[in-house]
């Protein structure tokens, strides 16, 4: 479960939103100082703060300013003060938010869920698009950031077309493909070039992945109509 801090030196304040946010569910800690606010913010394992602005110790949009150099949380900022605001609109501030005193407890959560889920949704799409660049298959990784491979925690060093194939077919395993199917998809060319390239490279890419190139493992010759990548 997320874990919320509350940065807020009226204590009342304080003790009313974390009721509210611990009854949604949530576990909550509370600096009631700008200084010590910034410091669990930086250090804890804290998924959103809420901020008042007007705190001893360290200006909150200060506070704000330098949990943001640091770290990518939502930070949802509880005001009085309407100038305060003004200020915040005028600075890019992203998808921070911001309520003013006084509010409504239960505006408060609403806010809160979502910025939360709106921060999984980003943070599990990251996680994919890094996910998308690695490709792994028995013993086979394939990085195609770095385009490095490594065969059984080994590194192994590919021409770029060597490379291109082999993540081609990794990429689609079980699956045939015609050697004129493969020479037009990494070649990129019309099959009317020589389609006997793509064997070569075959050959090559079987000596650096395979045991035993006579029995591949990996990559399977259908005979009379090209390869296959197993599974
Ligand atoms: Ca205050």
């Amino acid at each position: 479960m997320s874990k919320i801090l509350i940065i807020e030196d009226e204590s009342s304040i304080a003790e009313l939103e974390k009721d509210y946010l611990e009854q949604a569910g949530y576990t909550v800690v509370v600096e009631n100082d700008g200084k010590a606010g910034l410091n669990a913010a930086l250090r804890e394992d804290i998924n959103l703060v809420v901020l008042d602005l007007m705190l001893p110790g360290m200006d909150g949009l200060e506070v704000c300013r330098r949990v943001r150099e640091a770290r990518n949380i939502p930070i949802l900022i509880v005001s009085a003060r309407t100038e305060d605001i003004d200020k915040i609109r005028g600075l890019d501030f992203g998808s921070d938010d911001y309520i003013t005193k006084p509010f409504s407890p239960g505006e408060l959560v609403a806010r809160v869920k979502a910025h939360l889920a709106f921060y999984d949704r980003v943070m599990y799409r990251a996680q994919l698009e890094e996910e998308k660049q690695i490709v792994e298959i028995r013993g086979i990784r394939i990085d195609k950031t770095s385009r490095r491979v490594w065969v059984n925690g080994e590194e192994k060093t590919f021409t770029n077309k060597e490379f291109d194939l082999l993540t081609f077919l990794a990429e689609h395993p079980d699956r045939v493909f015609t050697k004129a199917e493969l020479f037009r998809e990494i070649w990129n060319m019309d099959s009317v070039g020589d389609i006997a390239t793509v064997t070569v490279h075959i050959k090559k890419i079987r000596e650096k992945i395979e045991f035993n190139t006579a029995k591949p493992q990996y990559i399977e010759t259908i005979w009379g109509v090209g390869y296959r990548f197993k599974v």
